[in-house]
């Protein structure tokens, strides 16, 4: 393996332990250019990537390069300016090319214009019964934008393929009409687009630059929550678009009305169109998922192999992708497929272990973040209604999945009185028959304490 082959291997493996945000951030443009007696020299456009990479990264990067080829002992990281594009971004509406011949990673190929990412197509996404609702309402939003559903707001657990469909959408409309001009943003970059655009005082600008959009993607809204001024600003945004029959398309991982600190108003424009969630996969599209990928790759395993995968990984796509990923450098660098054994080995820190399962500190972890609560606001002595119903919901969880006594859920709850323990318990499963949005909460806690 050359040292081209080495980096790539390494960057393959680095997109599944970092968000693709940072991904995108610190590796673009970064390459091996020396490796002498197990001493590595990666080189990096600017000192920031170069501090960012040694501080943060360094003992990653390093681990990854030793599994691959253990004489590597060591790394360093030098700055290498790269020349100035001659070509301004206005003009390559499309790809980057240089990015895209320096590093084949499709993060980094996104479309300047849209945001969107094209390699998230409806032609490689997996359809099964987890995600029908979701994908046919998606499909008949690209096809009749702004008049089908509006809003169209998909909703699920992490990694589930929320992002692939709305992006989907946002690439079949833009390849079938080139005038439609398509807006594909995250709410965190929302968020900070917002605060900027205010503090240098080009609100204007910005809304008059949304209100120009045909198409605009956000993706999880849930992160709006909170954030009063920019759900005003959207609130306007939305109606503006919406009055115009412009498609409005939303990710979350939960339903509207489980988003707390979100506007009354804001929720129930959320909830006027077509709510559609992604559930889980079931072992069958897990296979198929996996026969899909790994033939993008032009790779062939044994049905073993994939099996086994398909059997093990099941906390959601972007692991199955993750574990694959691992098998495909293995064949890269072997030049053979691994046997059932290495391939178990390779595998295991996908696979579900016993320390998957549900726990006491993933319940509590769980069911705060759901609420967006510290964990230590569940034990906080108080009667306010904001506290006591999750402090309730965790009780319920230790004790329906994991057979707490009420005594000790009690004791881990400051020594409360048993009694109290009970109650929240019964509440919560009486609540849980009278209450659809209740329940709905409590599915979606439950399926984020087993899939973590
Ligand atoms: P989310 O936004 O819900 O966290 P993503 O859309 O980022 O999830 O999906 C995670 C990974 O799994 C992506 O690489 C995506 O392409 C892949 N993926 C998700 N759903 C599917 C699907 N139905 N078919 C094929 N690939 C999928
Ligand atoms: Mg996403």
């Amino acid at each position: 393996m050359n040292n081209t082959e080495l980096w790539q291997s390494v960057l393959a493996q680095m997109q599944f332990n970092i968000s693709k945000a940072n991904f995108a951030t610190w590796f673009q443009n970064t390459e091996i250019i020396t490796k002498d007696e197990g001493k590595i020299v990666i080189s990096v456009p600017n000192a920031f990537s170069k501090e960012w990479l040694s501080n943060k990264y360094n003992k990653l990067i390093l681990k990854i390069l030793r599994e691959t080829d253990d004489t590597i002992k060591d790394l360093d990281f030098v700055i290498r300016p790269q020349p100035l594009k001659v070509v301004s971004e206005k003009t390559l509406p499309e790809i980057d090319k240089n990015d895209s011949e320096q590093l084949k990673f499709e993060e980094l190929k996104i479309n300047k214009e849209t945001n969107l990412n094209p390699r998230y197509d409806f032609e490689n996404f997996v359809v099964g019964s987890f995600n029908e609702l979701a994908h046919a309402a998606a499909l008949a939003v690209s096809e009749n934008p702004g008049f089908t559903y509006n809003p169209l707001f998909i909703y699920g657990g992490v990694g589930l393929g929320k992002t692939h469909l709305i992006q989907a959408i946002g690439n079949k409309i833009s390849r079938n009409s080139k005038k439609k001009k398509v807006r594909y943003i995250s709410s965190e970059k929302f968020v900070s687009d917002i605060v900027s655009a205010i503090r240098s005082n080009t609100i204007e600008n910005f809304k008059n630059n949304l209100s120009s959009t045909d198409v605009l993607i956000i993706d999880d809204v849930q992160f709006l929550a909170g954030k009063n001024k920019t759900q005003e600003e959207f609130f306007h945004a939305f109606n503006s678009l919406y009055e115009k029959n412009k498609q409005i398309i939303l990710s979350s991982d939960r339903p509207p009305n489980a988003i707390s600190e979100l506007e009354e108003r804001l929720r129930s424009r959320f909830e006027g169109g077509m709510i559609a969630d992604i559930s889980l996969p079931d072992y069958e599209t897990r296979l198929v998922i996996l026969k899909n990928k790994a033939q993008e790759k032009k790779a062939q395993f044994p049905e073993e192999i994939i099996e086994y995968i398909a059997h093990n990984v099941k906390k959601n796509i972007r692991e199955l992708e993750g574990a694959l990923n691992k098998l495909l450098i293995y064949y890269k660098i072997n030049n053979s497929t691994p046997d059932i054994e290495t391939a178990k080995k390779l595998l295991k820190g996908f696979v579900f272990s016993p320390f998957d399962v549900a726990n006491y500190k993933k319940i509590i972890e769980t069911v705060a973040k759901f609420y967006n609560l510290e964990e230590k606001s569940l034990f906080d002595p108080t009667r306010r209604k904001e506290i006591v119903k999750p402090r309730q919901v965790a009780m319920f969880f230790l004790r329906k999945e994991l057979k707490y006594s009420f005594p000790a859920i009690a004791r881990k709850f400051g020594g409360k009185d048993h009694t109290t323990a009970i109650y929240a318990y019964k509440k919560i499963l009486r609540e849980n028959e009278e209450n659809n949005k209740l329940t709905e909460e409590l599915n979606l806690i439950k399926q984020r304490i087993y899939s973590g």
